[in-house]
C-alpha cells in the first residue's frame, strides 16, 4: 500500500499537524517526483479574531520548536510572532524568582492562533473594518505554506468518514463524499472532529483529555511593556484544580492560562484575585476575563489504535505532551506520519513500525511528566522545599555563576524546551538533590525565611 503518481490524501483538519504533515508530504512528493492530490479540510477561519479563527491555545512555541521549524527553512515572521520570551518569573506563595533564558537569546515565541482576541477590532478603533486583522494568525501562516507547496483547502467541516474497502471515503458538511489513498486525522480533541473516528476505525479510543481555561485580559502595549516586558509568569499557588497557570504576555493583551481536571472561571476567578497574581497588574486593570475566554480540552494521553490501513491521526488527537509544547508534539508527530506515508506506505503494518515508535516515545514521556507535575504539586504544599529552591533559582541568576540546574530544570519543565526524561534524570542527581535540601535547611535557620523571597531583578529593569 504506498502513495504513488496521483495518488488522493485528504487530511481531516488544518491546525498546525494537519498544515504541518500537508507541507512535510508535499516536499517529500516534490522530491521523489510524486504528484499528489492532497486536500485539507478546515473550517476556520484564521484571519477573523475570537472563536471563529482560534484554536484555544496559549500561544508559547517553545525554543527546541523555534529551532526545528528554522532547520526546515520555515522561519515565524515577525508580524505573527507578538513577543520573544527571554526570561520568566517563578511565583510560588513563598516568593517569587526571575529566571532567564539559559543561553541568552530571546528564542521562544509567544503568538496568537488565530487573529487575536474577540474584542480586538473593537480595541483598535484607528482600524478599519475591512482590515480585519490585527493580529497575524499562527496556523493560518502554516496553512498557506502548505498552501503554497500545492494543498488544496476546502473550507468545510467534515461530517463523515466512511470505508469503502479497501478506501476511507470523506463525507465533507454539504458536499460529495471523496474516495482517498489516505486520510489523515489532525481534528485535535476540541470541536467533536474525533469521534468522526470512533465510527471508522474499530474499538478506536480517543485520546483522554483533561479541561483547561483561558482568558484574554486588555492592558494597551505601553502597560503589558511595564509590568510584564518579555517575561512569562508561572504560578505555584494552590487553587483548587489548578495544575498549572501562567500569564503571557503578546503585544495589548496577556493571556492566562490554566490547566487541570475541572478547571472553570469560578478557578479562573480565584486565580485573577490571588494577591500573587494580583500584583502582577497595575491597579486600575479591569481583571475580570472579557476579552475572550473558553474552556477547552486539552490532550493528556495517547489515541488507541493511532492508526489503521489508510488512516492515521497525528497531533492532538493521536498523541501530545503533557501541559506544554502540544504545537512541538504536533511538529512530531506531522514529520514522522509524512515521512512513513511517502517513503515505507500507508498501511496499518508501515505505520506501525515507522510511526508509533514516535507517538510511543512521547507517550512513555509523559508518564514521566505526570511524575514531575506531582513533585510541583509537593512544592505547592510543603513551603521549606518551596524556599529551598527559590534560594537555588536566586544563587544560581546572580552574575558569574556558571551552574544553573534548577533554573534549568524549571526553564525546561514550563516552557516544553526539553523532554520530561532529561528532566527527572538531572533531578535525580545525587548533587542537585543534596542542593535543594541544604538550601532548604539553610532557609528554615535564615531569619529571612519568614520573609518572602523575592528577586525583583526584572520589575526593576522594567522601571
Ligand atoms: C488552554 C490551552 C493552552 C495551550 N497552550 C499551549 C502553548 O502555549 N504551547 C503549545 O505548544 N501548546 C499549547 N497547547 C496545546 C496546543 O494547542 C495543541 O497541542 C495543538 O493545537 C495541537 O494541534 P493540532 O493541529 O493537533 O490540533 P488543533 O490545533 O486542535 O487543530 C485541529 C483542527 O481540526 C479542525 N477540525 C476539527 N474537527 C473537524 C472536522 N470535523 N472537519 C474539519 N476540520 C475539523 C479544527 O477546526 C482545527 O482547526 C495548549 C492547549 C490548550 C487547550
Amino acid at each position: 500500500m504506498e502513495l504513488t503518481n496521483f495518488s488522493r490524501v485528504a487530511i481531516i483538519g488544518g491546525g498546525p499537524a494537519g498544515s504541518l504533515t500537508a507541507y512535510f508530504m508535499l516536499d517529500i512528493a516534490k522530491q521523489l517526483g510524486i504528484h499528489l492530490n492532497l486536500d485539507i479540510y478546515e473550517p476556520a477561519l484564521y484571519s477573523a479574531p475570537g472563536p471563529k479563527g482560534c484554536n484555544f491555545c496559549g500561544g508559547i512555541v517553545s525554543e527546541t520548536l523555534v529551532q526545528m521549524l528554522a532547520m526546515e527553512g520555515i522561519n515565524l515572521p515577525p508580524d505573527v510572532v507578538q513577543r520573544g520570551i527571554d526570561s520568566y518569573f517563578l511565583h510560588t506563595e513563598q516568593g517569587s524568582a526571575s529566571i532567564q533564558t539559559p543561553l541568552d537569546e530571546m528564542r521562544i515565541a509567544a503568538l496568537y492562533r488565530g487573529a487575536g482576541p474577540l474584542d480586538c477590532i473593537k480595541r483598535s478603533a484607528e482600524i478599519s473594518f475591512q482590515d480585519k486583522v490585527v493580529y497575524k494568525s499562527f496556523d493560518g501562516f502554516l496553512q498557506q505554506l502548505a498552501i503554497q507547496s500545492g494543498a488544496n483547502v476546502i473550507t468545510k467541516r467534515v461530517a463523515e468518514v466512511i470505508r469503502e474497502e479497501p478506501f476511507p471515503v470523506v463525507v465533507p458538511k454539504g458536499g460529495e463524499p471523496r474516495r482517498y489513498d489516505l486520510v489523515v486525522g489532525a481534528v485535535g480533541v476540541n470541536g467533536g472532529g474525533i469521534k468522526l473516528f470512533e465510527k471508522t476505525m474499530p474499538n478506536f479510543k480517543a485520546p483522554q483529555t483533561t479541561t483547561a481555561f483561558l482568558t484574554e485580559i486588555f492592558m494597551d502595549r505601553e502597560k503589558v511593556d511595564k509590568y510584564f516586558g518579555n517575561a512569562m509568569h508561572v504560578f505555584l499557588v494552590k487553587i483548587p484544580h489548578v495544575n498549572f497557570a501562567a500569564i503571557v504576555p503578546k503585544a495589548e493583551y496577556v493571556s492566562v492560562i490554566l490547566l487541570g481536571k475541572g478547571v472553570n472561571k469560578e478557578s479562573a476567578k480565584a486565580f485573577l484575585s490571588h494577591p500573587d497574581v494580583k500584583k502582577c497588574f497595575p491597579d486600575d486593570i479591569d481583571l475580570s476575563p472579557k476579552s475572550c475566554q473558553c474552556h477547552p480540552k486539552v490532550n493528556i494521553g495517547l489515541a488507541s489504535p493511532v492508526f489503521q490501513d489508510r488512516i492515521v491521526m497525528v497531533g492532538d488527537a493521536g498523541v501530545s505532551r503533557l501541559f506544554k509544547d502540544g504545537l512541538g508534539a504536533a511538529y512530531i508527530t506531522s514529520k514522522a506520519c509524512a515521512t512513513t506515508a511517502m517513503i515505507h506506505g500507508v498501511s496499518k503494518q508501515d505505520f506501525k513500525q515507522f510511526y508509533l515508535p514516535a507517538c510511543k516515545k512521547l507517550d512513555v514521556d509523559n508518564k514521566l511528566g505526570k511524575m514531575v507535575f506531582l513533585t510541583v504539586d509537593l512544592f505547592k504544599w510543603i513551603p521549606i522545599l518551596s524556599k529551598g529552591m527559590l534560594r537555588m533559582v536566586q544563587r544560581e541568576q546572580q552574575p558569574n555563576v556558571s551552574d544553573k540546574d534548577m533554573s534549568m530544570v524549571l526553564w525546561d519543565t514550563f516552557t516544553g524546551s526539553n523532554t520530561y526524561r532529561s528532566i527527572v534524570k538531572r533531578c535525580l542527581n545525587p548533587f542537585f538533590l543534596t542542593r535543594l535540601f541544604w538550601e532548604s535547611f539553610k532557609s528554615l535557620l535564615s531569619r529571612k525565611s519568614e520573609a518572602k523571597i523575592i528577586d525583583y531583578t526584572a520589575t526593576e529593569e522594567k522601571s
